[in-house]
């Protein structure tokens, strides 16, 4: 089985990726990684992908549905963090994809959230130092804080912690925006064609969302 994750950026997709891996022993494929990889393989892909990150710009959709067809076509037993991103993408890997887990969250959400982030710069893990408890249009948050367990230091690898570059409220309201048009129409048409859809909202600790998601994968 395929499982791909969609939700608005920053929203924890990564971390409720691995806990849920962890449970039932699926391999995360983070979309950004796979394009990090090929490009250190293939010079005129690294072309494309290091204008990419000059100019903010996401790498072609139709560059990035290829690749990640490629890496994924002869797996199974997956979750798929980062994509479809499109309706392009989406198009052409839902023959591959079985089940959809769907974050719901509220921008300010987010927002609040990625102001006190901190990420490992080797493995991506993210850390957060706020205790956020709050009730917006009737959805009760209550997200706890992620700390290493040395101050600063990556659990798995023990590098340096550090901010994002890209985590500022500006660039975050425009891929928040960029994800509204273009990836959330995903869900509407998988919908459609009949995919499992697992619709959940991203206010509790990432554990018990994982567990309940579990449940609902494999009811
Ligand atoms: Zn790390």
């Amino acid at each position: 089985m395929i499982i791909a994750i969609i939700g608005p950026p920053s929203s924890g997709k990564g971390t409720l990726a691995r806990e849920i891996s962890k449970r039932i022993n699926y391999k995360v494929i983070t979309t950004s990684e796979i394009l990090k990889e090929k490009a250190k393989k293939d010079e005129n892909f690294r072309k494309v992908f290091e204008e990419s990150i000059k100019s903010g710009k996401l790498v072609p959709t139709e560059i990035v549905s290829e690749i990640v067809y490629n890496e994924i076509k002869n797996q199974k037993n997956l979750i798929l963090d980062g994509s479809p991103r499109t309706l392009y993408e989406a198009n052409i890997l839902k023959d591959f994809i079985d089940v959809v887990i769907f974050i719901k969250v509220h921008k300010e959400i987010i927002i609040e959230k990625m102001q006190h982030r901190l990420v490992c710069p080797n493995c991506g893990k993210s850390y957060n130092d706020l205790d956020l408890e709050k009730e917006i249009d009737g959805i009760k948050y209550k997200l706890p804080k992620i700390l290493p367990k040395e101050d600063l230091l990556c659990d798995n690898c023990k590098v340096k912690l550090v901010k994002r570059v890209d985590d500022t409220i500006e660039t975050l309201e425009k891929r928040i925006e960029e994800y509204e048009k273009h990836t959330l129409p995903i869900i509407q048409y998988y919908k459609c064609i009949g995919k499992k859809i697992i619709e959940i909202w991203l206010n509790l600790p990432v554990e018990e969302l994982a567990d309940k998601i579990i449940n609902e994968i494999f009811k």
